[in-house]
């Protein structure tokens, strides 16, 4: 595997899932969604899958054992990759420095960072209008990226869903959390020369070239 970690940082809604797909797939990199692989496990209603769900339904953050099984597992996949691109993790300075300690063990260079600075008042409305698809996933949002026909998937049809935290208390919580426990991150990666900040405020493609 090459060897690149990218760390995707910046509040929910910042546009972390809507850059890093593309990215991931343009570069060969793997993708690791700690969010995504959450919900999945959820999804399937496994033990670790419900003791999470409780977490993130009140905006709060998954306890870190929950969450190094996950990535662990998923970072195993990553042979014949250039390497990995994580959205959503490391959420603390802990879990920072564990990434770091891991990738050391490994003999890999250290994660570089992107921060994707976005004011809260438009992450706000973005979380509030954020819809997916009940059966896959595909995502819109009610202003930005309206689907065809209200509440229906324009790819499958079926019926589009706002993700139980983003409901406006649960989103208000989640934007404190991010304030308190991840936001010191970006002075860890920033100290070690590591952090690369962008304006996240404008649409996608052209964030996506500032990345
Ligand atoms: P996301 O899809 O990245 O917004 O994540 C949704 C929720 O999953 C978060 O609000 C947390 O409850 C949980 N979560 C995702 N990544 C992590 C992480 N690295 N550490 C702890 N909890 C996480």
């Amino acid at each position: 595997m090459a060897d690149l970690s990218l760390v995707l940082l910046g509040a929910p809604g910042a546009g972390k899932g809507t850059q890093a797909k593309p990215l991931a797939k343009d570069r060969g990199l793997l993708y690791v969604s700690t969010g995504g692989v959450l919900r999945a496990a959820a999804g399937r209603g496994s033990a670790s899958g419900r003791a999470a769900r409780r977490y993130m339904d009140a905006g709060e953050l998954v306890p870190d054992d929950l969450v190094y099984s996950l990535v662990l597992e998923t970072l195993e996949q990553a042979s014949g990759a250039e390497g990995v691109l994580f959205d959503g993790f490391p959420r603390t300075i802990t879990q920072a420095e564990a990434l770091d300690e891991t990738l050391r063990r490994l003999a890999r260079r250290p994660p570089r960072a992107v921060l994707m600075d976005v004011p809260d008042e438009v992450l706000v409305a973005r979380l509030s209008g954020r819809r997916g698809c009940v059966d896959r996933g595909h995502e819109y949002h009610v202003l930005y990226r309206p689907p065809r026909r209200p509440d229906t998937c324009d790819v499958d049809g079926s019926a589009l869903v706002r993700r139980s935290d983003d409901e406006p208390q649960v989103t208000r919580r989640r934007l404190t959390v991010y304030h308190e426990q991840t936001e010191p991150l970006i002075d860890h990666y920033a100290q070690r020369h590591r952090l690369l900040r962008i304006a996240g405020e404008d649409d996608p493609e052209e964030v996506r070239r500032r990345i």
